[in-house]
């Protein structure tokens, strides 16, 4: 990786090179892109980028060294895995010839087509994805902060979140309750909530039989919902009065609203109060900071974008994709980023060779491991509705594993989705 030190010191010495900053709207000698995000959106974008044109010049900016992927990172909660294990670093992506600065972007400018990063360097481009992810609104439970959130975990950005909440899972002594607070739509992963619950369960059952987990949710259904339902009955004697996981949905009006870090106490909607010994607090999301400042996000939070580019609708030569872009039907999900970016990198080499972007189309997968040797899954292929306006599912396509399959068919999904995870990150990073 290019260190800060090595950065700074190739700036001064092609300082006119970076600051020109003048717009080139037809195809440069050597093009520039710079990506704004080395998470999955970012890296598959920056590396399909190369793949598809070597001539183009693709700067990646990633303050991390290292990124740790959250699919996966609910094992590491319950010792499945280590955090090790799913953590990667950026050398495949410079070895496809990506420039990767360890640096953040702190401002995008959409006239002169330049991106300043924390050091005050600046990057001239023709083209910037910008793919910085979800950041979490914490006004919306009283009580929580980016500050409090170092004692009382959300885990939904994996690294030392995922350590803090497993520490505190295996420091719990048996007879403990976990709660869990589900964020409201939209959010990053869909099923996750829900397999993280299944997960703990799994591990309360093995280790604190006499413990349980509880899903506060400010929704009334969730993704794959009878799937799991179908295997907490089965694995954790859910709806008996002894179970393992309870759910308590928007119908009990259970969606969080405020906490009191001390005692560990939520209060949900309805001024129910619950003290748990462990607890995991999920806010409600928007599209990361950064897209904020480079006023790429309209009402809703999200960055609103054309679905054929993904360049966003509000400043052009800038495209957003991700979790951080609006992108309808498609949910925010890893898969479903890689495929985004794909889409966005075929668009971008054609938009800078003077060609039209082809007309795309998306899929997404997820599996979700409910307990060791059983897992379920859900996929979609979607497409541009004719408008162009729409990312809309291929009618008749996709589907979730079926209600009635055997204990070997859910052993074979575990299975699956080790095979996935191993593919989907060499895909990423190698
Ligand atoms: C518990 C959990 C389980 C999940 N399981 C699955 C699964 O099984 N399958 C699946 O498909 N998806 C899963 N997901 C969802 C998946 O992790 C996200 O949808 C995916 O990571 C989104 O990719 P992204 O590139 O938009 O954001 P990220 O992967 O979060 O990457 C954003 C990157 O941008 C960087 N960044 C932010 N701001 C700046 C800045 N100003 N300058 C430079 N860089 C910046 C960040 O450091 C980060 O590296 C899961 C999520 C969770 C929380």
């Amino acid at each position: 990786m290019t260190t800060r030190r090595n950065f700074l010191k190739g700036l001064g010495a092609g300082l006119a090179l970076y600051a020109t900053g003048s717009a080139t709207p037809a195809r440069a000698a050597s093009a520039r892109v710079v990506v704004v995000g080395g998470g999955t959106a970012g890296v598959t974008v920056a590396k399909y980028l190369r793949l598809a044109d070597p001539s183009i010049a693709v700067t990646l900016l990633e303050p991390n060294p290292r990124y740790t992927t959250c699919y996966m990172s609910n094992e590491v909660l319950v010792g499945d895995r280590t955090l090790e294990a799913i953590t990667f670093g950026y050398q495949g992506l410079e070895a496809h010839g990506v420039t990767v600065v360890p640096e953040a972007a702190v401002a995008i400018d959409p006239v002169g087509r330049s991106v300043t990063t924390d050091s005050g360097a600046r990057l001239s481009f023709d083209r910037c994805v910008v793919a910085p992810g979800v950041d979490f609104r914490w006004e919306t439970i009283d009580g929580y902060s980016e500050a409090v959130a170092q004692s009382i975990p959300h885990a939904w950005k994996a690294g030392p979140q995922t350590e803090l909440l497993r520490n505190q899972l295996a420091a719990m002594e048996d007879g403990g309750t976990v709660v869990i607070a589900a964020p409201p739509n939209p959010y990053r992963c869909p099923p996750a909530p829900y397999e993280r619950a299944s997960l703990i369960a799994s591990y309360l059952q093995r280790h604190k039989p006499h413990s349980k987990v509880v899903i506060l949710d400010p929704k009334s259904s969730f993704a794959k919902q009878a799937l799991f339902e179908q295997a907490w009955s089965e694995l954790y004697g859910y709806g008996g009065a002894n179970a393992l996981i309870e759910w308590h949905s928007a119908d009990s009006a259970a969606g969080v609203v405020a906490v009191d870090p001390a005692s560990r106490t939520v209060r949900t909607e309805f001024g129910d109060s619950i003290t748990a010994q462990v607890l995991n607090l999920i806010p409600a999301q928007q599209a990361g900071k950064v897209a904020w400042l480079a006023d790429l996000v309209d009402a809703t939070g999200w960055c609103p974008v054309d679905r054929q580019t993904f360049e966003s609708t509000r400043h052009p030569a800038i495209h957003v994709i991700g979790d951080a872009c609006i992108a309808d039907a498609l949910p925010k999900s890893g898969y479903a980023a890689n495929s985004e970016a794909k889409v966005c990198a075929s668009a971008i080499v054609a938009l800078l060779n003077g060609a039209t972007p082809p007309s795309p189309s998306f899929s997404n997968g997820c599996y979700s491991i409910v307990a060791p040797d059983y897992a379920i899954s859900i996929v979609g292929i979607y497409r541009l509705s004719d408008d162009g306006e729409l990312i809309e599912p291929v009618a008749g396509s996709g589907g979730t594993s079926p209600l009635t399959a055997t204990p070997e068919q859910r052993k074979f999904e575990a299975e699956f989705a080790y095979g996935w995870y191993h593919n989907f990150t060499r895909d990423l990073f190698y």
